[in-house]
């Protein structure tokens, strides 16, 4: 930052940028007293610090001025004694000296160290957010947040697309979560929700002719809470028109790789791209984590016609683990115990030794499925060979999840794997009333070619729907929208929902169709997700400036609270049981 930038009334530079340039200068810093030191009766010591670092300041004289204390200091910027230049600093040769000091604000003792070096619990960091964001972690962290929107707005910006903001009271949004409502006091017993996306604005917006929109969009689901996921996050949500999946998936990479660049420094290399079918075969996941190579093996041709009852399955999937042979018993029941809560009847191991296989199966193999397992993925000596037969989605979601728990490394750690995975299916499994469910949401259009699919075996129908991953993290969704009325009737009938359940819930949005609906498509990703990463941090909470805890409290501010009497009167809400 310039100077010019730095000065304010009260200051001439920040504390970090006070150098070797500037000796000689008198100039004014303004910060909190991060230590201070007493060198005889008349001398002190003050480090005062800012969002930018460090200076120290000599004070001559008595100074009353303590820790958290906060300070106009001016004082003249002069060499560092000899023996005394601190490297580690950016102000670490010089210091200001003759100082006046003034005091701006009083502090009470902090109720923990600002330092970054000490382990604080989360609990206490939350209750007092403000101190904690005087730390360099959430300091830097809210900075990376920042320079990350600034990129993405500009590379959305540059594409021509158009920032509006849609409504945060509005009405049911279709993605599925549990909402929050707001009573409304203008129309008794009647209630606002809070948007899970701006999916239906900005579907809308297309039907205005507003052709590309994006928004930082905050959205509300009241969903159980977790280390990547809040009440309320923010999503980089955009819209186009007259574009397909190839053209989203240009506008959105070129976001998120020129923010990318801005927050690590380097640009990653183009994204490629996998099928959802191919993601589920050879990860066992629609978010695969390619940071690292295990990829499942298919041996349900060679124990076709096994003897072994445990392999009589329809599907046979078998992961090779370099080095597993060394897993002691103890690891090898904790994975089974893992494969069993996800569904598997069991999980069949087999250590390749220069003997042989070794495992409780391995005497009851052939030779063809002994060879098999003995080389399955170039095995070698050493390495560990996992087996689960099942049904075939079950046998790779269980395998895939042992990959993960076995090779993947902290989510921020390492290097950045982006991928696309496209043509995920329309629907996926059903709700309580046996009704299929949308596997993105009602408004994804079918793959052109498994149309004719949608009433006779929906399951089967691919969508125009794809997923942004990396490291293993689901980044965002989107998909091409439905913009013609008889597919939407289709695709409602086979979820379930009525015309008139239809009508009632996306009224507004089947009715602005039918004024000249432009085919368009969109993409919405989570910036604190992608920020977390960028910053190398496991919680979403850490880039988040008041995020709430895992059990939807504000520690600071103590909501969720109670509300008044009288409130509740105007808004024509009673309780009836408290906390039912
Ligand atoms: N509205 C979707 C979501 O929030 C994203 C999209 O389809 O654009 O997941």
């Amino acid at each position: 930052m310039s100077k010019e930038v730095e000065a304010t009334s009260l200051r001439d530079l920040l504390c970090g940028s006070v150098n070797e340039d500037h000796i000689g200068e008198r100039v004014s810093v303004c910060g909190w007293v991060a230590k201070r030191r007493e060198h005889g009766e008349h001398l002190a010591f003050l480090d005062v610090r800012d969002r930018s670092g460090v200076v120290q300041a000599v004070v001559e004289g008595s100074v009353d001025a303590r820790s958290e204390y906060v300070v106009r200091v001016t004082g003249t910027v002069t060499p560092r004694p000899e023996g005394t230049v601190n490297d580690r600093l950016s102000t670490g040769a010089v210091e200001l000296s003759d100082c006046q000091v003034e005091i701006l604000s009083l502090a009470e003792a902090p109720p923990f160290q600002l330092d970054d070096r000490v382990e604080i619990d989360e609990q206490v960091r939350l209750r007092y957010r403000y101190l904690d964001i005087r730390r360099d972690r959430m300091q830097s962290n809210l900075r990376l947040r920042a320079r990350v929107n600034a990129a993405l707005r500009r590379a959305m910006d540059d594409q021509g697309f158009c920032e509006v903001e849609t409504p945060l009271l509005w009405a049911p949004t279709p993605e599925g979560a549990r909402e929050f409502v707001v009573p409304s006091r203008l129309h008794p017993g009647e209630f606002y929700v809070l948007p899970q996306s701006p999916q239906i604005a900005k579907q809308l917006l297309m039907v205005g002719g507003l052709d590309r929109y994006y928004q930082i969009a905050r959205c509300l689901r009241d969903e159980d809470l977790r280390a990547d996921r809040q009440f309320e996050f923010t999503q980089m949500d955009i819209e186009a028109s007259f574009v397909n999946q190839d053209d989203v998936i240009r506008f959105v990479s070129r976001a998120v790789l020129d923010a990318a660049e801005v927050a690590i420094g380097e640009r990653p290399g183009e994204i490629g791209t996998m099928t959802w079918a191919e993601a589920l075969d050879r990860y066992g996941t629609d978010k695969p984590d390619l940071r690292f190579a295990m990829t499942l093996c298919d041996l349900s041709t060679v124990f076709a016609d096994s003897n072994v009852k445990a392999f009589g399955a329809p599907t046979v999937k078998a992961l090779r683990v370099s080095e597993g042979a060394s897993y002691s018993r103890a690891r090898l029941d904790q994975l089974t115990e893992q494969a069993k809560s996800l569904g598997a009847k069991g999980l069949a191991w087999f250590r390749v030794t220069s003997d042989g296989l070794d495992s409780p199966l391995a005497r009851f193999l052939s030779v063809e499925e002994s060879a098999a397992i003995a080389t399955l993925d170039g095995a070698q000596v050493g390495d560990l060979v996992l087996v689960v037969a099942d049904e075939y989605e079950l046998a790779c979601h269980v395998l895939g999840a042992l990959r993960v728990t076995i090779g993947s490394p902290p989510v921020g750690d390492g290097p950045h794997h982006y991928v696309w995975v496209t043509e995920f299916p329309m629907f996926e499994g059903v709700d309580e009333d046996g009704n299929l469910q949308a596997a993105h949401h009602p408004f994804t259009m079918p793959h052109a070619e498994d149309l004719d699919l949608i009433e006779t075996d929906p399951l089967k129908v691919r969508s125009q729907a794809y997923d942004l991953v990396l490291n293993g993290w689901e980044l965002g969704s989107g998909s091409v929208r439905i913009h013609r009325a008889d597919i939407q009737s289709r695709i409602f009938r086979a979820l379930g929902i009525s015309d008139e359940e239809a009508q009632n819930r996306f009224g507004f949005l089947l009715g602005a169709f039918r004024y000249g609906a432009p085919p368009h498509a969109g993409f919405a990703f989570g910036i604190d997700r992608l920020v977390a990463i960028f910053a190398g941090e496991e919680n979403i909470r850490e880039v988040i400036a008041f995020p709430k805890t895992q059990s939807g409290a504000d520690l600071m501010t103590g909501a969720p609270k109670n509300i008044t009497e009288r409130q509740m009167r105007d808004l024509h809400v009673r309780f009836t049981t408290k906390g039912t």
